[in-house]
This record gives structure tokens, sequence and C-alpha cells, in this order.
């Protein structure tokens, strides 16, 4: 069993809250030890009052940066007039947002519900619901085509096509009716494509959650070209990429790639509350009817105002442009630092990641520590890799300053070889 080790370089404040997270909380996760109490922009606060860069946005969720104040002011104005009516009834903030997301992203229709997983489980459901009612593929034999090291949450079933084994270890028995194929290998999606019973193809256009693995150029556009021959549906899911992220509104925008099925959740609240969304055409999205689908937060009049905002703060400050620009900067400036300790600097817009090179396993979590103390919060992801992905709200000074503090975090190794 996986125990917190709590250092002793910490204050009483500091270590009091560990110790109660330690002691209450289950050991699902591993974080860094640092306790934190406010944010603002690019900015969070520990309860000493330390201030740190956020380089994790709540993994892509602060795209438009700590508690921004358009869109909390528009969560406390719905906050104080209606917050749920569950979808028994109807609620005039859903009938706002639904007309607007929809026309933000061009598709007819959305299904609104809150987590990412539950979004990814709402598009795996309406794949399978279309392959059957519009493709007729035999009941029960539907598949859905799925790449490697993918990330796309934790419930049974997607965890089931998981290739992590931290993910689905003893959490057997998986659910069938998943073909995973390598990433970024359009030979061996077309292979799988020849499968008469495939539904659809799932993917992340950039796999963040797997170290920020970015596809070779055209692959996204060759993959939605096979998905359309061979008449399966390509479903991106954007959670982590979309949203101004990696430069354009979404990840797919790079290849001018319009998903048959787009996933989106996470900066869809700004980090506020879970919201998440699916859009589809109605060809897809009518299959599912009244009492087929649903969640009793989905769609709530709170989100639907956060959502509005969110989505406006994104256009209105030009937030993928930022993304791009600033993100084109960073890792021009992380590989002038030409030091021998990192491998890679990768990415697109702000999802980037360094790859660390160093003999010792632990040495991204040890870099993470230093970075810590010197005022930058970030998280290895699978060993060796460490994601940097800032509010998009960040400036080029502030840029310049994260650099140097990489820069000055990397002086922990001087003198070992
Ligand atoms: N899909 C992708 C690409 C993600 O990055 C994540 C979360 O990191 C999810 C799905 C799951 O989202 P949630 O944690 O909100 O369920």
């Amino acid at each position: 069993m996986s125990s917190i080790t709590i250092p002793t370089s910490l204050t009483d404040l500091t270590r009091t809250y560990l110790e109660l997270e330690e002691r209450h909380g289950a050991h699902n996760y591993h974080p860094l030890p640092v306790v934190l109490n406010r944010g603002a922009g690019v900015h969070v606060w520990d309860v000493d009052g330390r201030r740190y860069f956020d380089c994790l946005s709540g993994y892509s969720a602060v795209n438009q940066g700590h508690c921004h104040p358009r869109i909390i002011s528009a969560l406390i104005e719905q906050a104080s007039q209606l917050t749920l009516t569950s979808r028994a009834f109807h609620s005039d903030a859903l009938g706002e947002y639904v007309q607007y997301i929809t026309g933000y992203f061009g598709y007819d229709k959305v299904l609104p519900m809150n987590t990412g997983v539950e979004a990814v489980e709402t598009a795996i459901k309406l794949c399978r619901r279309w392959g059957y009612h519009i493709k007729n593929i035999p009941e029960n034999k539907a598949r859905i085509i799925v790449c490697a090291n993918n990330f796309h949450g934790r419930t049974t079933t997607v965890i089931s096509f998981s290739t992590d084994p931290d993910a689905n270890r003893a959490f057997g028995p998986y659910a069938p009716g998943f073909i995973a194929i390598p990433f970024n290998d359009a030979a061996a999606l077309a292979a799988a494509l020849e499968d008469p019973h495939v539904a659809g193809f799932l993917m992340e256009p950039i796999q963040g959650e797997a170290g920020v693995v970015v596809p070779d150029e055209g692959y996204l556009q060759t993959a939605r070209q096979y998905c359309r021959a061979a008449g399966v549906l390509f479903i991106a899911d954007e959670i982590q990429t979309g949203l101004g992220r990696t430069g354009r509104m979404l990840a797919c925008d790079h290849e001018n790639v319009r998903p048959d099925i787009l996933i989106l959740g996470k900066a869809l609240s700004g980090g506020i509350m879970p919201i998440s969304a699916v859009l589809a055409d109605d060809e897809i999205m009518l299959t599912i009817r009244p009492g087929e689908h649903g969640s009793t937060y989905g769609g709530n009049p709170l989100a639907c105002k956060v959502a509005i905002a969110a989505l406006q703060v994104l256009k209105d400050e030009r937030l993928a442009e930022n993304a791009r620009d600033m993100g084109e900067l960073f890792r021009q400036e992380i590989r002038q630092l030409r030091s021998p300790y990192i491998r890679q600097v990768r990415g697109k817009g702000l999802l980037n990641a360094i790859v660390i090179e160093h003999p010792r396993a632990d040495a991204a979590w040890e870099l993470c520590l230093a970075l810590k103390d010197n005022g930058l919060l970030a998280k290895p992801t699978h060993g060796d890799k460490i994601r940097l992905a800032p509010p998009l709200v960040i400036t080029k000074a502030e840029i310049l300053e994260c650099v140097e503090i990489v820069r000055d975090s990397l002086t922990i190794w001087e003198g070992d070889n």
C-alpha cells in the first residue's frame, strides 16, 4: 500500500494539512507536498503565503487563469438565481447555452455532462448506438478503435481499453469491444478499419497524460479520411487539448479536421466546476432518445452560465493565439538552456513536456520538488516527463521567469557527474 512520505523541511501548517489528507483521504494520488489556498491568473499561493506559477493548470482545466473575474461573476450571478433544475424541467440557461456552444463549434447538437470521463462514456454510447441504428452493425458486435497509451479517464469501461497497468491492473473484468492500435500509425488504423463491425475511432489529437506525444503532421487528416472512407466515426477527445491549449481552439484545427464526435471538458468551466460536453450532428445525436442517457447535474443552469462565460473569455482574450506564441517562446528558451539533463522539449501551444535525461528513476520528481522550492508547480507524468502547461493568460515576461526557474532548479544535479 502506498503512503505519502512527508518531507521534514515543511512548515508546521503545511504538515498539518498533509497529515489530515494522509490519515483521512484515500491514497489514490501522489501530490507534491504543497498546500494551496488561493489562486489568481497564472499564480497560486500556499497556506504559508508563498506564491507559485501554476504550470499544471488543474491538468489544463484552468486555461483562462485562476478565478477569472468574468467567469466568477457569471457563477455568482447565476448561483443566487437558480442552480439546478435536473433535466425533468427546462431552464432558460440551458436553452441559451446549447445554442451558444453549438454555434461556437459548428455542430447540430450538444449533450451536456459533468466530468470528462462521463463525456467519453457518452461518446462511446453514442458511437455504439449509431453503429447499430445507422451503420447496421449486428447487436452487441460494435467495436471502437483506440490508441495505445491513451488516457480517457477512470471509469470501468474506459480503463478497460487503457494500456497502462497502473490504470487497470486488478480492476477487471474488462469491458469488451475495443481494439488498441499504436498512436500515430496510419497503417495500423487502416488495417483495423477493415473489420466491418468497427463503429468509431476514439483518440486524443495529442496524447497528454502519456507525456505530451504529438503525432506527425498529417496524421489527423489521414486518420479522418480513412475513417470517412470506412464509414466509421472519428471521435476526438479534446478534453485536455481543446479550448485554446495547443494554440488553436481545438487541436484538430491544426489540420482542419472536423471530428464526427467532439468531446470537451476541463477548461469548459475555466476550472470552476466539472462541466463537459459532447458535440455531434443530428444523425448521431438523435440516435439517443429520452430516458436513454443523462445525468442529474448535466446541463444545470449554473454550469450553463459558467461555460458560456468561459468560452467567451477564450475568444475575447485571444487565448489560443497567446498559447501559440507563448508556447513557441517557451520551447525555444528551454532549448537554449542546452541542459544535459533535458533530453527533449516537445509540445504544441502551451501543452508542453520536458523529457529528463538522468540516471535516477525519480529524477523528474526530484526536479519538480526543486521547481516548487523555486516557485513553480509542475508534476511528472509517466516517469521521466514533466508536463508544463501554465494558464493561457501567461505573459512573455512570466514565461521568461518560468524558464529562469527551470534553469536554476536544474542546478540541483550540478556536481553529479
Ligand atoms: N480525456 C482526457 C484526454 C483527459 O486528459 C482526461 C483527464 O485528464 C479525461 C479524459 C478525464 O477527465 P476527468 O478527469 O474530468 O474525468
